[in-house]
């Protein structure tokens, strides 16, 4: 085959985002109210209701806003918040896919993560969880979205 042909035969590309300059109307246009008033306005969803808080299946969980992978479900961990948690990022504890800034809301200075390319906010880290990390990264629901790994999507066809 010639590289022409390779070319022509290959999936069209994504349009690329800029996701640091999505605007606030572009955002809600995007995403579900639920994962809007958390991912961009700082909101909490309450424990238990998000659909990740017990799941076992295994996969990647991406950013709900922009699709970068930003945690691994073998680090996830029974947490008994009733929010999904994990104890590090997919690509380590000082990794570049999961940010932090200080939150001092609500009377309490908390450590704030959020996905470092769109700016959307996920969670908390707090420093109560378990080895290897002693990390506890507590995590919305509507901020991920789970890639189930590959043998679980055979699975599903059998
Ligand atoms: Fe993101």
């Amino acid at each position: 085959m010639t590289d022409a042909a390779e070319q022509s035969a290959a999936a069209p590309k994504a349009p690329q985002v800029d996701w640091s300059s999505l605007t606030d109307a572009e955002w809600k246009a995007r995403l579900t109210p639920e994962q809007y008033k958390i991912l961009r306005k700082h909101g909490t969803e309450r424990a238990g209701t998000g659909k990740y808080a017990d799941s076992k299946v295994p996969g990647v969980y991406d950013c709900a806003g922009c699709g970068l992978p930003l945690f691994d479900s073998k680090t996830k961990f029974d947490s008994g918040t009733g929010w999904p948690s994990f104890y590090q990022p997919i690509d380590g504890v000082k990794g570049d896919n999961v940010g932090e800034s200080v939150d001092k809301s609500w009377f309490m200075t908390r450590t704030e993560v959020h996905c470092n390319r769109c700016g959307g906010h996920l969670g908390h880290v707090f420093n109560d969880g378990p080895r290897p990390t002693g990390l506890r990264y507590c995590i919305n629901s509507a901020s991920l979205k789970l890639d189930p790994a590959e043998d679980e999507k055979d699975s599903d066809e059998r």
